[in-house]
């Protein structure tokens, strides 16, 4: 990943940083752009062989302030040994970033299992509440709460209808977060486009998907994981200190609202 100039820039350094989902994709890239800037990263997801190998490939990267601990999101035990584990080494949280998701069907809503809602409610909406309940005590004022959520949010596509309305749930959490922990703590979401990734492998499997999409994009192009840190970082930086209660649409101008 090629990093630009100002993310040589130190925003972070002496703050601690816990990212949930963050041994690939787009939760790897903000691990690794809040490291540049300073930040003494925890990275987590489900996999202990993912979470050694992120470890090592911030190592790669010159990031070695970093602490790796699996966590499978919606287990109430590793929520609680992931903070917990955060606190002995580090005492504190000064961002939070929850960016795990599932979107395990493609069926239209009327057909969707309970078992299968349950899960993307559980994964998607419940797990950051209740992972933000868990690290909220232990966040000083002027921390932060970032939210991955989806340019899905705004116009659920078929497909991955139940998956957006998840998204668009999580406006509304940031909205209310934001005013039940203001002033304290800043709570702010970003919403990806279409980014390559292993969730969203139908971009890189299928080129005349991948096309289209491009041209619904203002810009011409698929979104970088790095495009979305660069989002996170600057939301949770102080860069963005006067800003909470928003969704920045990190989405190459495809439409979302006005
Ligand atoms: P990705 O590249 O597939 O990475 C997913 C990461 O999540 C992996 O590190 C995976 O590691 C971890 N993970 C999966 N389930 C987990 C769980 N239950 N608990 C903890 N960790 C879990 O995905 P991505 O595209 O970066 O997606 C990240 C976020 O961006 C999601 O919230 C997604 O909805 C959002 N988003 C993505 C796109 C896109 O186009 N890619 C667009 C809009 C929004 P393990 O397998 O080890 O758990």
């Amino acid at each position: 990943m090629v990093l630009s100039s100002s993310s040589t820039m130190k925003r972070f350094s002496g703050k601690v940083a816990v990212v949930t989902a963050s041994t690939q994709g787009i939760g790897f890239a903000i691990a690794l752009r809040l490291g540049m800037e300073g930040a003494s990263v925890v990275v987590s997801s489900r996999k202990p062989t993912n979470v050694d190998n992120a470890v090592q490939q911030l190592a790669d990267h010159g990031i070695t302030d970093v602490l790796g601990v699996p966590c499978h999101v919606s287990d109430a035990q590793q929520r609680k040994r992931l903070i917990q584990s955060t606190l002995d080494k580090y005492g504190h949280i000064d961002i939070l970033v929850s960016n795990a998701a599932a979107n395990p069907t493609v069926d239209p809503i009327l057909e969707i299992p309970e078992p299968v809602l349950d899960k993307l409610w559980e994964i998607n909406v419940k797990a950051t509440v209740l992972l933000v309940q868990e690290a909220v005590p232990h966040m000083p004022r002027g921390s932060s709460i970032t939210m991955i959520s989806s340019i899905a949010a705004y116009q659920p596509q078929a497909t991955m209808t139940m998956y957006g309305v998840t998204k668009t749930a999580l406006l509304g959490l940031t909205k209310a977060l934001a005013a039940e922990l203001a002033p304290d703590i800043r709570v702010n979401t970003v919403a990806p486009g279409f980014v390559p990734t292993h969730f969203a492998d139908f971009l890189v499997r299928n080129e005349d998907i991948k096309k289209a999409i491009e041209e619904k994009t203002l810009l011409g192009r698929l979104g970088k994981t790095s495009d979305m840190a660069s989002a996170v970082a600057f939301l949770a930086s102080s860069d963005a200190s006067y800003i909470t209660g928003e969704t920045l649409v990190v989405a190459g101008g495809v439409p979302s609202r006005l």
